[in-house]
C-alpha cells in the first residue's frame, strides 16, 4: 500500500480516505539485508522484530538467530494481543508477529507455532494448515486452551479468553468474490473484546489482499480491497478517537506494482492506474500515525525503526 494506491483509494472514494485524520506522517524504508526490493517476510520481520533480513526469512536474522517481536514483547508487558488478517493466518505478515522460520513457505511449521503461541485471539485463512497436516497431527485439538468459532456471530457471541476463528481452508478469496466476514465488522468486534478485558492491548490489522491487487495489475481488486481497509481503519480511528489512550499506526511493508495514476475523472470518482511490474518495487511507503507517541513516527527512516518507535511507546519511554 504505496502513496499512489492511498491516493487511488482516495478519489476513487469522493477523493475522502480515513488516514486524513491522523496527526503525523513518516516515510519508511522497506529494502531487506540483501536486497533492494523487499519480500512481505523480510519486510514484516523488519517492522515486528527491529532486524533487517533476507527475502523469505521469518522473525530471525541472516545468522539464523531468532529475535523477538513487538507483539512478543507487548505480551510479557502483560498486554492482550491479536491477529485479524484477510490472507492466511500463517501468511508472511502476520507470521513475521509470532513465527521464527528460514522459509516463509514452511506453512505448516508456522502454524504449529501459532499453536504453541498465546495469542488471545487471531482471525483470518489457513484452516488446512491446522488440520490437513503431513505429520497428521490436527492442531485444533491440540490448542485445547482455544475455542474455535467458524463465523462471525460465534466470534462476537463469545466471551472465551482465547479464540481462533479460521476463515477459509487456505487463502480466503477478494472481497469482489464474496469474501466475508469484513474486516471491519471483525476488527470492531476484537476491539471491544480486547476492552472486556481491561488490559492493555497489542493488535495486528492487515487488509493483506491490497497486495495482490497490486500483483495483479487489477485496479478494480486493488481499490476493492482499500475500500474494505479504509473502513476497518476509520472503525480503528473512531476507537482511538474515543478511547484516547491508544496509539494507531497505519503503514505498508512495500508497495506493490509500481502504480502509477494516470488519470481519471474527478466527478465520477474514477481512477486510471497503470503498473509498471508484477512484483513489489523499492519505493518508500508512508506510515500515518495517531495517538500517544504519534509523533515518534515522523520523518524518514528504515522499516526496523517502526519496531523501536513501539517498542519505546511500549516502554514509555
Ligand atoms: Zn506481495
Amino acid at each position: 500500500m504505496g502513496l499512489t494506491q492511498i491516493t487511488s483509494g482516495m478519489y476513487a472514494n469522493n477523493n475522502a480516505t480515513a488516514l486524513e485524520g491522523f496527526e503525523y506522517i513518516g516515510l519508511s524504508k522497506t529494502h531487506a539485508s540483501d536486497q533492494l526490493v523487499t519480500d512481505s517476510a523480510a519486510s514484516g520481520t523488519g517492522m515486528a522484530c527491529g532486524i533487517k533480513t533476507y527475502n523469505g526469512a521469518i522473525g530471525i536474522d541472516p545468522k539464523n538467530i531468532n529475535y523477538p517481536s513487538i507483539l512478543e514483547l507487548s505480551q510479557e508487558k502483560g498486554y492482550a494481543t491479536g491477529l485479524v488478517v484477510t490472507s492466511s493466518v500463517v501468511h508472511a505478515t502476520p507470521a513475521s508477529f509470532y513465527a521464527k522460520v528460514p522459509s516463509r513457505k514452511q506453512y505448516e511449521a508456522i502454524a504449529l507455532q501459532l499453536s504453541q503461541h498465546r495469542i488471545d485471539f487471531f482471525v483470518g485463512g489457513g484452516l488446512d494448515f491446522f488440520t490437513k497436516r503431513k505429520d497428521k497431527r490436527n492442531l485444533i485439538q491440540e490448542m485445547n486452551q482455544y475455542e474455535f468459532v467458524s463465523n462471525l456471530k460465534q466470534f462476537q457471541n463469545t466471551d472465551s479468553d482465547k479464540i481462533g476463528f479460521l476463515t477459509y481452508g487456505k487463502e480466503p478469496p477478494k472481497k469482489l468474490e464474496g469474501r466475508s466476514p469484513a474486516l471491519e465488522d471483525i476488527v470492531a468486534s476484537g476491539l471491544e473484546k480486547m476492552e472486556a478485558k481491561q488490559k492493555p492491548f497489542f493488535l495486528l490489522i492487515e487488509g493483506s489482499q491490497i497486495d495482490w491487487g497490486g500483483h495483479a495489475n487489477d485496479m478494480e481488486y486493488m481499490l476493492s480491497e482499500f475500500k474494505e481497509f479504509d473502513k476497518t481503519i476509520e472503525t480503528v480511528f473512531d476507537f482511538a478517537k474515543k478511547d484516547g489512550n491508544t496509539l494507531v499506526i497505519v503503514t505498508a511493508d512495500h508497495e506493490t506494482g509500481g502504480l502509477t495514476l494516470k488519470g481519471g475523472d474527478f466527478e465520477n470518482a474514477t481512477v486510471k492506474g497503470d503498473f509498471s511490474t508484477e512484483g513489489h518495487s523499492a519505493e518508500m511507503v508512508p506510515v500515518f500515525s495517531y495517538g500517544p507517541y504519534s509523533k515518534l513516527f515522523s520523518g524518514i527512516y528504515e522499516n526496523t525503526s517502526i519496531f523501536e518507535k513501539m517498542k519505546q511507546a511500549l516502554n514509555g519511554e
